[in-house]
């Protein structure tokens, strides 16, 4: 059975996406705290290849489907047949479309990997034009784009991506000061990121701009949650998604750290950071959502328009006492554990897990090396 190309990584939002690798690694690969497509060199792969693998996609679609009757799953046909496939590479398309399938209702797709709308805007077209051809039932068909490369594309060639079956932008735009941008060596600029977003905006297609609270360190941390509220008023994105900033090791901000170019904010002076964020947002009726495991604060999310109810949940947070803070820090970041507004309701179990752990930090900043040190485990 014949394979297609899939990459490593996606946003949480398009877990259960069918992921097509469209282009392979990152354009620019130089931001100082990032780890990932460390493994290559940026390539665009041939429209003929990405072709074929939509083909093949459908071919296990129509394998996997002709064992769905009205709903119902036929895990034993499902289970013989998967175990039949002889390579891993033909498990691994084989179990990521029936995900999509089961818990997708194939509905969407994400063109991999990191900058993939540095793709001349025609091949893209053509690409996802097929796409849609061959896989009638998806509706949204999303991509990855740094501002530099989105700020370049025209008017007109984002109508004809939208014409074409594009709906959704992912922007990591982690921050929208300029000296945050410089700091983190993003190779973008706040004028590119307005630019871009209201471009996209214009043409219809769904924009998701990423923040990093924390990505200026303290000394830029006000700055940082200020100019980039600035940044999302003028664009308006359709969601502003959270991603907290953590110094991860052996990147260039990790050695900044060590000999003291960089002062990390803690973990709830990055709370504090997005917080000012939020507060600085005006005129944007978009979402904001927090929808990754790094944030402490998993609900922070709603309609941007009545942030008031998201600016009480968090504040509700920062007045707890310290104490009821960091159990619920260790709470979240070792057990995994829901919300703070949960605290009261964990097993006799985990709190005495969270007292052992406490027991262990004498000072705030050994508990904040061991915070962070959790922290290190997420991509
Ligand atoms: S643009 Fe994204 S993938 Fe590329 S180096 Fe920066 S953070 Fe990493």
């Amino acid at each position: 059975m014949n394979t297609f190309s899939i990459g490593h990584i996606r946003p949480p939002f398009h877990a259960n996406s069918l992921l097509l690798r469209v282009t392979e690694n990152c354009t620019w690969n130089k931001c100082n705290f990032c780890t990932l497509y460390k493994e290559g060199t940026f390539h665009t792969r041939k429209i003929d290849d990405i072709k074929k693998d939509i083909d093949t996609v459908v071919d296990y679609r129509d394998m996997i489907i002709s064992h769905i009757n009205n709903g119902f799953v036929n895990q034993k046909d499902i289970y013989i047949e998967y175990t039949a496939l002889s390579t891993d590479a033909e498990r691994e398309c084989y179990s990521m479309v029936f995900n999509w399938i089961t818990a997708d209702n194939m509905k969407s797709v994400f063109l991999q990997d990191a900058n993939t709308m540095a793709l001349l805007p025609e091949k893209t077209a053509e690409i996802i034009s097929y796409l849609c051809k061959k896989l009638p039932e998806i509706s949204l068909v999303a991509i990855y784009g740094r501002a530099d490369t989105l700020s370049k594309i025209t008017p007109s060639q984002y109508d004809m991506l939208k014409k074409s079956g594009l709906t959704m932008i992912h922007s990591g735009f982690e921050s929208g000061c300029d000296d945050v941008l410089k700091l983190l060596n993003k190779g973008t600029t706040s004028e590119q990121q307005i630019k871009a977003g209201k471009m996209i905006k214009k043409a219809g297609i769904t924009f998701n701009a990423f923040y990093m609270n924390g990505s200026g360190g303290r000394s830029l941390s006000e700055k940082n949650a200020i100019e980039t509220a600035e940044v999302m008023n003028k664009i308006n994105p359709d969601y502003i998604r959270i991603r907290t900033f953590v110094v991860k090791p052996n990147t260039v901000m990790w050695h900044m750290s060590k000999d003291g170019r960089f002062d990390e904010c803690t973990d709830i002076e990055k709370v504090k950071e997005l917080f000012l964020m939020i507060q600085n947002l005006k005129n944007c009726d978009g979402y904001i959502i927090s929808d990754h495991i790094i944030n402490l604060l998993p609900f922070v999310e709603g309609h941007i328009k009545d942030k008031d109810k998201i600016e009480k949940y968090i504040e509700n947070f920062l007045e707890m006492p310290r104490l009821s803070q960091k159990r619920y820090q260790i709470a979240r970041r070792v057990f995994f554990g829901g919300d703070y507004e949960n605290i009261t309701r964990f097993t006799n179990t985990t709190e005495s897990k969270i007292d052992e752990i406490l027991s262990h930090f004498t000072n705030e900043s050994d508990f904040e090396d061991f915070i962070r040190s959790c922290l290190r485990r997420y991509i």
